[in-house]
């Protein structure tokens, strides 16, 4: 074989003696599996294009513990692509009767309170305790800032390095619905692959946390000492929504302060109405940094599983939350029907000016866009 067709089919003709490939004596072309091409004319280039994958590939890959699958699997949930969407359905179809085996942990906090630091400490011990951890995040500011600051990998070192941990940042882009959504299907990937601890991360600055809750079996709201309740965004209805409220950095100087935070938080606690029937929640204190309290942290959260689940309270909690995930999926695809429909945006603005402008009273007004959205 001269010099000359020992060049691979695919490679320039005038790329010349400069380039570097040779096909080995005795290999045929395409010996490297690759079938596809693009481009034209002479200088035909293969291009290597990842094999597709059915419902059936996916769903056996995730299951059978491949990463790389399901690594795929949840870019496939998170795409917004329809024909994506539609196989997402199809291996989240194949995927149910292995979901749900596992116990769901809402993560919320302040940005600086520790959360990716209690994680990281919370994730070594459960893995060192032989379960298998799941890192999701729920940041919908992330496609505002470019980027998400929650899930951080870089932040969760140890973590992020275990094969028995699984580390995926907050879906970008979209409404908190969307993310929400997606975040809700990863959950479902992640517990078909064996992970049997979900830690959901939200940042504690508005709506996310009531997102986080309705998709979780206990949510924890991390806090500090001394910040100020107003400093730390942190309002009743927050707390309320807390099954145990964490007081980090009990550490150093700042141990003692945390411990009267924590008195003062379990008082306060009193007078709250319990987040889940049947469990009282309290506050503790810990220190991520220095792995302290970790232990009991997962101890409550242990004991929490076992009395909701003698109670009934764990599943009937979990078939209402499917529910209401459902309830508000028909009421996004409503409302984008109705805010979509050509005749209800003829009329829209005129309706707008009319109520601004006091001539039309409110009810008046939605029977009018009904009526327009009614119209064939
Ligand atoms: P996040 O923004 O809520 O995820 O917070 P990080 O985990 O990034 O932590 C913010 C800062 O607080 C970092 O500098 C951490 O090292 C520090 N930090 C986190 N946990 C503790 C703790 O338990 N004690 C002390 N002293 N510092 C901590």
């Amino acid at each position: 074989m001269s010099d000359n067709e020992k060049r691979p089919e695919w490679a320039p003709e005038e790329g010349g003696k400069g380039f570097a490939c040779r096909v080995m004596d005795g290999v045929e072309g395409g010996h490297d599996g690759i079938s596809s091409y693009s481009g034209s004319g002479k200088a035909k280039r293969k291009v290597y294009r990842r094999p597709q994958l059915t419902a059936d590939d996916y769903a056996d890959g995730i299951t059978g513990g491949n990463r790389a699958i399901l690594g795929r699997a949840i870019t496939l949930v998170e795409s917004n692509s329809a024909a994506h969407m539609e196989q997402a359905q199809e291996v989240l179809k194949k995927l149910l009767p292995k979901t749900g085996n596992s116990i769901r942990i809402g993560i919320t906090g302040v940005p600086g309170v520790g959360k990716s630091t209690f994680i990281e400490a919370l994730g070594v011990y459960l893995i060192e305790q032989g379960h298998r951890v799941a890192v999701l995040a729920v940041d919908p500011s992330s496609s505002i800032t470019g980027g998400s600051i929650l899930g951080d990998k870089t932040r969760m070192e140890a973590l992020g390095r275990d094969e028995r941990c699984f580390i995926r940042p907050s879906p970008s882009g979209g409404t908190l619905g969307g993310v929400a959504r997606k975040t809700r299907e990863t959950m479902m990937v992640c517990e078909a692959a064996g992970f049997d601890v979900i830690l959901v991360e939200t940042v504690g600055v508005g709506q996310s946390e009531i997102t986080v809750r309705s998709m979780v079996d206990f949510f924890l709201l991390l806090m500090l000492a001394g910040a100020g309740d107003e400093l730390q965004g942190i309002k009743k209805g927050i707390m309320e929504l807390a099954d145990a409220l964490v007081i980090n950095k009990a550490d150093g100087e700042n141990k003692l302060r945390a411990e009267t935070a924590r008195n003062e938080y379990e008082r306060a606690m009193h007078y709250l109405q319990p987040s889940t029937e049947g469990w009282i929640s309290h506050a503790y204190t810990c220190s991520a940094i220095e792995n302290k309290g970790i232990d009991n942290i997962w101890s409550v959260v242990e004991k929490y599983r076992r009395i909701t689940k003698a109670s009934g309270v764990f599943e009937a909690h979990r078939q209402k939350q499917t529910m209401q995930w459902v309830d508000s999926m028909v009421d996004e695809h409503l409302r984008s029907l109705f805010t979509g429909n050509p005749n209800v945006a003829k009329v829209y603005g005129e309706v707008e000016e009319a109520v601004s402008n006091g001539t039309l009273p409110p009810t008046a007004a939605v029977n009018r866009l009904i009526r327009a959205f009614d119209e064939r």
